[in-house]
């Protein structure tokens, strides 16, 4: 296991790159988007120097990261030699379903075809390729440098030498990983969506502030971050497709909260648009309106 290959350079697929070019493997970023492509290589590069800078990396492996690092806007290209493909595009099941088809036929037979998503099927991904068995989730957490988990998620085909395989490249990523069965939203999307989404309904409905809320679930109960704000850092995009596929699979109980439809439709996107439920552009708290 050498080469990975990570589709899509969002907030994912840049912090997956990063994590596993300072691990040592070769890696290939890519995305459809020139523009993204370039804003990931910018973070990436923008967050080895912060941690050299900070101590937490060397002058050595800063450079032998950045030298493990390639990007294209070709999805052949990307991943023709790799041993492993980590798709971290969209959560959009006919677009995740359409990329392991296309990767399926350009990627050499014993590459392994993993991806991010946080709460879709894997079975159903793994159906459009030749390969079911060496398909399996890879669920990193953001940001994916900090965060220590990788929850590993079997399809129904997948073999159990792809879930070792996949447990050992996350290991030398310096993550720990939880075997999950398949089931919509596995562990902790599951339980993520519904708190964030709670916490929404209890803003819209003026039950306390968003600063009021986050501080209460981080000094009431221990959660290292409010709700709200690790929405924003999500991308409320992002949480909101999330929320729309686990209402379309489980029911009710995942509803969306109407506050972040409206958030959404407003490009109120969180960190990455500058506002959601926090203003970031002027540091100021965001108000619901
Ligand atoms: P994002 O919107 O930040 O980035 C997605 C990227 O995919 C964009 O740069 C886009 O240009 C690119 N893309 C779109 N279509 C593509 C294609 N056909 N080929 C290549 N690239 C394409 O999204 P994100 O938040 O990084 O989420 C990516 C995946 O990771 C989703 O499945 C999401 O559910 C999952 N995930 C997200 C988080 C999070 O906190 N944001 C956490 C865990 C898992």
């Amino acid at each position: 296991m050498n080469h990975i290959a990570v589709i899509g350079g969002g907030t994912m697929g840049r912090g997956i790159a990063y994590t596993a070019a300072l691990a040592g493997f070769e890696v290939t970023l890519q995305d459809i988007s020139e523009e993204a492509l370039g804003r990931a290589r910018e973070y990436i590069e923008s967050l080895l120097e912060e941690s050299k800078g900070k101590g937490y990396i060397s002058l050595e492996q800063r450079d032998e990261a950045n030298k493990n690092l390639s990007y294209t806007t070709q999805l052949k290209e990307a991943v023709f030699e790799s041993d492993l493909v980590i798709e971290a595009a969209l959560e959009i099941m006919d677009l995740k379903i359409n990329l392991f088809k296309e990767i399926d036929e350009w990627a050499p037979v014993r590459t392994i075809l993993a991806t991010n998503t946080s709460t879709m099927s894997p079975t159903e991904i793994a159906a459009s390729t030749k390969r079911a068995d060496q398909c399996v989730a890879m669920h990193f957490f953001n940001p994916v440098h900090r965060m220590p988990l990788v929850e590993i998620i079997r399809g129904l085909d997948t073999s159990d030498d792809t879930v070792e395989v996949v447990k050992q490249v996350a290991k030398k990523m310096g993550k720990e990983t939880v075997e999950v069965n398949e089931f919509p939203g596995f562990v902790t999307s599951r339980m993520n969506c519904l708190i964030g989404n709670e916490a929404m309904n209890m803003l819209m409905e003026g039950v306390a502030t968003a600063e009021d809320i986050d501080k209460a679930l981080k000094l009431g109960l221990n959660h290292p971050m409010g709700p709200l704000e690790l929405a924003d850092l999500v991308g409320l995009d992002s949480r909101l497709r999330n929320m729309e596929y686990l209402y379309h699979q489980l029911g009710e109980k995942y509803r969306p909260s109407p506050i972040l439809v409206k958030y959404v439709k407003a490009k109120r996107l969180g960190r990455k648009s500058g506002r959601g439920f926090y203003d970031y552009i002027t540091e100021s708290k965001g108000k619901v309106k």
